[in-house]
């Protein structure tokens, strides 16, 4: 029987993280994953390089540079005729992308030195895990003194509806569509309904948004929440709130979708319809009972702040444990338990972990929101700085936008920066380290900041925490 170090069950970002740092300190590294790429052929990289966040930034950009070339080019004395659009070779260019990064990741694991055990992996007392090859064939046990879960997540469903990844789609379906639809339903104004509501509507479809609930975003902060609701339906996105959707039949024509809201029952009919009503942690096949491994009410692997599970020397990262689902948060966990491993002291501070939702503008943000401290009574103050007062974006032509910075009303630390803004999602890392060295908005106000740059709008804001704004 083999025997490693450590066996990282599942090759996503939490996963290979976690697989090539336990190697680069030494330990003997197995890593377990099944994944089938869109070739037929097993890819690492798990949900993030093959179906999440690289492909779906892909033809975010390709949509954006479409988008401009029609509709912002003119104003700049940029005549653009005969634009064309070639869905297929988008989607190509995706495809050739998430090529290029899950190869990448296997030449990673070549070079250190780790094994990449292609199929199914389970886990069997006695810290063994069982790995049914994926091209079938038998299972082949290996023993391991540390093992590490990261199985990530998949699609959430709802009961009256079936994918067929044709015309009821999951966000995986979504990024495989060969033309324009027409009409294109989403259900779920949350991320993914929002990033890929916007890439096809940016390419010309008529896109209808159902969310359930009656707030937008919730989980961003109520100004910027207010002024992205605003902006994505002046840009055509036809969102719905409270807006919950009971059924949807293919039929000849396309999908009939059934919802309810306030005013009773509706219904309507798209050529395509999104199901984005958000993602699930993966434990299926683990084989997690008969090891006893806890699993909490929710589905989620049960850890403590180090990503231990209830079995010594068994760990669980990434979107299979509790926090947000986000790639760099797993990545960040797989680090800290290799880390760990090895003996090392290393923590996760879960409260800086930036969000970024990649729309345009984009909203990215960091720490609470002024709702969540209202609701803890922590007094603070805070700074905005509307983006249409900065040079730079208008130079870009990029005015949409704020950004607000939050500070303790006694000790001026900050609290929470959220932006909707060109280029949110670079600008918001200054706000990151800010946080993660307890940085005060004075010591934002302090420092120096490159004129004319978008990041100048973050110093305006921490600036504006002690009315201090310069150009507004
Ligand atoms: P995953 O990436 O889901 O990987 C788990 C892997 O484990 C998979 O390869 C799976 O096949 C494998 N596996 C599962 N069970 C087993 C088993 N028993 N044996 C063997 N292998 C197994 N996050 C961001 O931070 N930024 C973004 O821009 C972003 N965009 C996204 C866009 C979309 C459309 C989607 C769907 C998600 C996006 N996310 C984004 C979320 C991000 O993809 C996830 O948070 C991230 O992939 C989680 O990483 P993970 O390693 O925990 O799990
Ligand atoms: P989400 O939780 O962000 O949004 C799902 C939305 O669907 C919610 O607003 C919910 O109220 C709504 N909903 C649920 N049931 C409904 C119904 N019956 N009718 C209408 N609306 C309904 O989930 P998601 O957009 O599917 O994304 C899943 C996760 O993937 C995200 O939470 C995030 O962690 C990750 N992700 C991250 C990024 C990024 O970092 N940019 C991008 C995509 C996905």
């Amino acid at each position: 029987m083999r025997e490693f170090d450590v066996v990282v069950i599942g090759g996503g970002p939490a996963g290979y993280v976690a697989a090539i740092r336990s190697a680069q300190l030494g330990m003997s590294t197995a890593l377990v994953d099944e994944y089938i790429g869109k070739d037929g052929k097993p890819a690492l990289g798990g949900t993030c390089l093959n179906a999440g966040c690289i492909p779906s930034k892909a033809l975010l950009d390709s949509s954006e540079h479409y988008h401009r070339v029609r509709n912002k080019f003119a104003s700049h004395g940029i005549k653009a005729q005969g634009v064309e659009l070639d869905v297929p070779t988008m989607i190509k260019r995706k495809d050739k992308i998430v090529a290029t990064l899950t190869k990448g990741v296997a030449g990673l694991f070549k070079k250190n030195n780790i094994t990449w055990l292609q199929g199914h992996g389970s886990l069997q007392l006695g810290m063994k895990v069982s790995v049914a090859p994926t091209n079938g064939g038998e299972a082949e046990v290996v023993q391991a003194k540390h093992i590490i879960i990261a199985t990530g997540s998949v699609p959430r469903t709802l009961p009256n509806l079936s994918i067929d990844q044709e015309k009821i789609v999951d966000s995986t379906g979504a990024l495989e569509f060969t033309e324009v639809p027409k009409r294109l339903g989403v259900i779920g104004a949350g991320v993914i309904g929002l990033e890929l509501g916007s890439v096809w509507s940016r390419l010309g479809a008529e896109v209808v948004v159902l969310e359930a609930m009656d707030e937008f975003l919730a989980m961003t902060d109520e100004a910027i929440a207010k002024e992205a609701l605003k902006e994505f339906k002046r840009q055509g996105l036809d969102i719905h709130l409270g807006a919950r959707v009971k059924n949807a039949d293919v039929t000849g024509e396309g999908v009939t979708v059934d919802y309810e809201d306030a005013d009773g029952a509706h219904q309507f009919t798209v050529d395509k319809l999104v199901v984005a009503v958000g993602r699930k942690p993966h434990t299926e096949g683990l084989n997690s009972t008969e090891v006893d491994l806890y699993i909490d009410e929710s589905g989620y692997i049960h850890v403590d702040e180090y990503c231990c599970t209830n079995i010594p020397d068994i760990y669980a990262i990434g979107d299979v444990v509790q926090g947000p689902m986000l790639a760099h948060k797993g990545s960040e966990e797989g680090v800290m338990v290799a880390e760990r491993i090895a003996g090392k002291k290393t923590r996760v501070n879960h409260d800086t972990i930036p969000w970024v939702i990649y729309t345009w503008p984009e909203i990215a943000w960091v720490g609470k929101t002024e709702k969540a401290l209202k609701k803890e009574a922590r007094e603070f103050q805070s700074g905005t700085f509307p983006m249409r007062a900065s040079g730079r974006a208008l130079a870009m032509e990029e005015t949409v936008g704020l950004v607000k910075v939050i500070a303790d009303a006694k000790t001026d630390e900050i609290l929470g920066v959220h932006i909707f803004g060109a280029a949110a999602s670079e600008l918001i890392a200054e706000a990151v380290v800010a946080m993660e060295y307890n940085a005060s908005a004075e010591d934002l106000a302090c420092i120096v900041h490159a004129h004319p740059t978008m990041s100048e709008a973050v110093h305006e804001a921490a600036l504006g925490v002690h009315k201090r704004s310069l150009h507004i």
